[in-house]
């Protein structure tokens, strides 16, 4: 039994904890934050896409690049930056847009999250956290019949993997979800995933790390920033907090999410993480609320109801690293949501403005990967778009290193 500390209390920090202690380790759960899921797992979409997992380097970005480049696509916004990260991140990312690429990062990421799936059955079994868990399904909605006729291929290769996928028309889409009835945004065809699901992140983060407590199977340290690493030789032996403290440990997981950066002079992996902030609005659900999840392919927003609560999310700003909340942004993000669910988005009362940074790498995949400077560190972050749906199986990739 090893004495682990584990960075971070969002969706990964906690699932990484949770698989942690119940293969036996002493686990310390840590967060700068007073409460866990605070970070980029507080306002997210919701959405546990087990049959989506499209990496975001692709050859429709690649062809989409110039009119995100010149501002032309209110869902994207570029801040060049002169930095060497910034640089080496973006040509990754360009050298990951071909379609051999991008299909071998979307199988890596479908894989990951088959296995996430299959680690919260048994989570849903073995525990009675509520965090609003639903297989809601999914219908992918796209505007015009260019984009959905390439939706075709897409479908025809998440069929051969075994995932269930339809495509369908605006009226079959009506049957599936009658709220879409009232939809202003045009609908050329949809695509349906009937097993995918949601979830509230931050509910799950918190629930899970008071069942945890309840339990006696982690300690946690709250409003507790851990600034450095300490080591003999290259071998760690403990942590040092920013007010000196130390906790001695025998192994630490890194998953800081998008500050995972902050530790890259000790953890050059970090290297490859960068930030792309996303904006969500949450409303007051009323019964005009599409009960399945949405995503509006061109308009790049995600929809979800969750328990009493419905949202909206969606931007991908590449800024620099803890840009901040920026009005304008959001202000963007609440237009394009009213305008084609107005009911929703202009007369609900509003419970909740947010904003948070993805942890991004050029390929999609998260780095879950044994530190190179340093013996017993390791590094679970990088989850970029898909962060809540990749949780538990990045957790367990961890624990197999402890094995
Ligand atoms: C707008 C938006 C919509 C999204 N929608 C979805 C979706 O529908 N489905 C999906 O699967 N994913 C979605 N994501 C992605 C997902 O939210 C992220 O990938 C995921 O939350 C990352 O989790 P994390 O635990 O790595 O990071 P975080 O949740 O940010 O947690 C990291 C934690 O580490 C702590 N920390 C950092 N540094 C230190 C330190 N030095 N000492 C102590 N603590 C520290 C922070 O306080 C923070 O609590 C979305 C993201 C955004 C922004």
């Amino acid at each position: 039994m090893a004495r682990v500390a584990v960075i971070g209390a969002g969706v990964i920090g906690v699932s990484s904890a949770y698989l942690l202690a119940r293969a036996g380790h002493d686990v310390t759960l840590i967060d700068a934050a007073s409460e866990p899921g605070m970070g980029a797992s507080a306002g997210n979409a919701a959405q546990l896409s087990w049959a989506y997992g499209d990496a975001m380097a692709s050859p429709a970005l690649l062809k989409h690049l110039p009119a995100i480049a010149m501002g032309r696509d209110p869902a994207f916004r570029i801040r060049w930056q002169l930095d060497r990260d910034f640089l080496c991140w973006g040509l990754k990312f360009l050298a990951n847009t071909p379609f051999s690429s991008w299909w071998n990062n979307t199988q890596e990421i479908l894989r990951l999250a088959e296995q996430s799936r299959h680690e919260l059955v048994i989570l849903l079994k073995e525990t009675d956290i509520e965090f609003d868990y639903r297989v809601a399904g999914k219908l992918h909605l796209y505007a015009d019949r260019q984009s959905f006729a390439a939706a075709d291929s897409s479908v025809a290769r998440k069929n051969a993997l075994g995932f269930e996928q339809r495509l369908l028309t605006r009226v079959e889409a009506e049957d599936v979800e009658p709220a879409l009835a009232a939809y202003q945004g045009e609908i050329a065809g949809a695509v349906y995933t009937p097993s995918d699901a949601l979830g509230d992140a931050a509910g799950f983060c918190r629930q899970l790390t008071a069942w945890m407590i309840e339990r006696r199977q982690v300690s946690v340290l709250f409003g507790r920033k851990v600034s450095t690493f300490v080591q003999t030789g290259s071998v760690l032996t403990g942590l040092r907090f920013e007010d000196r403290d130390e906790l001695r440990v025998d192994a630490a997981i890194v998953a800081a999410g998008p500050e995972v950066r902050s530790f890259i002079s000790d953890l050059p992996e970090a290297r490859d993480i960068r930030p792309i902030r996303g904006y969500s609005l949450t409303v007051r659900r009323t019964g005009l609320a599409p009960s399945i999840s949405l995503t509006d392919v061109k308009r790049k927003l995600a929809f979800a109801a969750i328990g009493d609560r419905f949202r909206v999310a969606g931007l991908a700003d590449i800024e620099r690293p803890g840009a901040g909340f920026d009005a304008g942004r959001f202000e963007t993000l609440r237009l394009a949501a009213s305008a084609v669910l107005p009911d929703l988005f202009e007369r609900s009362d509003e419970l909740m403005r947010w904003s948070g940074e993805r942890p991004m790498t050029p390929t999609s995949m998260p780095i879950i990967a044994a530190s190179r400077r340093i013996k017993g560190l390791y590094i679970n972050a990088g989850h970029g778009m898909l962060g809540w749906t990749l949780a538990l199986g990045s957790a367990r990739r961890v624990v197999d290193f402890f094995q």
